[in-house]
């Protein structure tokens, strides 16, 4: 069962008293970035069958996440993981790291091949990424809870340096349980820490459970906005809505405030049986139901394409 608290559309999506009407994106644009959240869920599936072991459900929650970050939102340079002036993104759910190699490799920031040799020995790409070994990660996680801290620490660094760029931290729900992140909370509102975005995957478990029965974390978005945070929530599948929300997060300049996205997400989004399953967070499918589980992805995809060509 989904928790109460996430389920339904919310009220005011915004969060600033502003409605949240997505822009008109190019059909292209959608198209493009459901391709690539796509690419995530079968990359994850291929490259754990080399790991035998991983975080499938976790990371098909963030997809659409991942693919709107560094397809329409990041500002990034290919082939250039170091960029001075690039945005940032940390992952304090590393464990979803599986899904974000793939992305990288299609950036230019490493060679493809490596992701065929995914966590093998002597091979950089881990369960968890480690910034020391893997260009274009930016923080090492793992033991979560840091990475809103180290990524404000990367706003107070930019700004040292004359730099401008926006800094993304993707928390898991169950990471909302660390005291950490609510001293960085309070540090980033104190500092007004503007170009800092943090996106809470908010799809209702953790490694244990359910997060609301684990230790419960609601009202969410009153805590953080009670920590001085401008809170959005939104449909974190919707790559149309995340795009529009990141778009105009990054237009609004003036903003002092840090920015926090709620996104309400399933976890194990796209093969049935993982959703909303929590023995899903750490698995292996045996090649029969590797083979079932691409065919849901792929059969998502036909009928997607039917209807809109039905709606043309
Ligand atoms: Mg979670």
């Amino acid at each position: 069962m989904p928790t109460t608290a996430i389920a339904g559309p919310a009220p005011d999506p915004m969060g600033a008293g502003r409605p949240l009407t997505p822009e008109i994106l190019a059909p292209e644009t959608v198209a493009h970035l459901e391709e690539r959240a796509r690419h995530v869920r079968l990359e994850t599936i291929r490259l754990i069958a080399i790991a035998k072991v991983g975080h499938y459900s976790s990371t098909f929650s963030c997809a659409e996440l991942f693919a709107t970050l560094y397809y329409d939102a990041m500002r990034l340079r290919h082939g250039e993981p170091r960029w001075p002036d690039r945005d940032r993104f940390l992952m304090g759910k590393g464990h979803a790291a599986v899904g974000l190699y793939p992305l990288l490799a299609d950036w230019g920031f490493f060679p493809k091949e490596l992701l065929d040799g995914y966590t093998r020995l002597g091979n950089p790409l881990g369960d968890h990424p480690d910034m020391t070994k893997v260009p274009g990660v930016d923080f090492s996680s793992g033991s979560i809870g840091h990475a809103l801290s180290a990524g404000l620490g990367m706003v107070m660094g930019g700004r040292m340096l004359g730099q401008r760029f926006d800094v993304y931290v993707m928390l898991g729900d169950g990471e909302m349980q660390e005291g950490q992140v609510w001293e960085a909370a309070m540090a980033a509102a104190h500092q007004r820490a503007g170009n800092l975005i943090a996106i809470v995957d908010r799809n209702g478990y953790q490694l244990d459970g359910q997060v609301d029965e684990v230790m419960g974390i609601e009202p969410l978005a009153d805590k953080w906005r009670a920590f001085g945070w401008e809170v959005h929530e939104v449909d974190g599948h919707d790559v149309a809505a995340l795009a529009t929300l990141f778009r105009r997060l990054k237009q609004d300049e003036a903003r002092e405030k840090p920015a926090c996205i709620i996104a309400r997400t399933l976890k194990g989004k796209g093969v049935g049986y993982m959703e909303r399953e929590a023995g899903w967070h750490l698995g292996y499918l045996a090649p029969e139901d590797e083979a079932a589980a691409i065919a849901e992805i792929m059969g998502q995809a036909a009928a997607r394409t039917r209807f809109q060509g039905d709606a043309r």
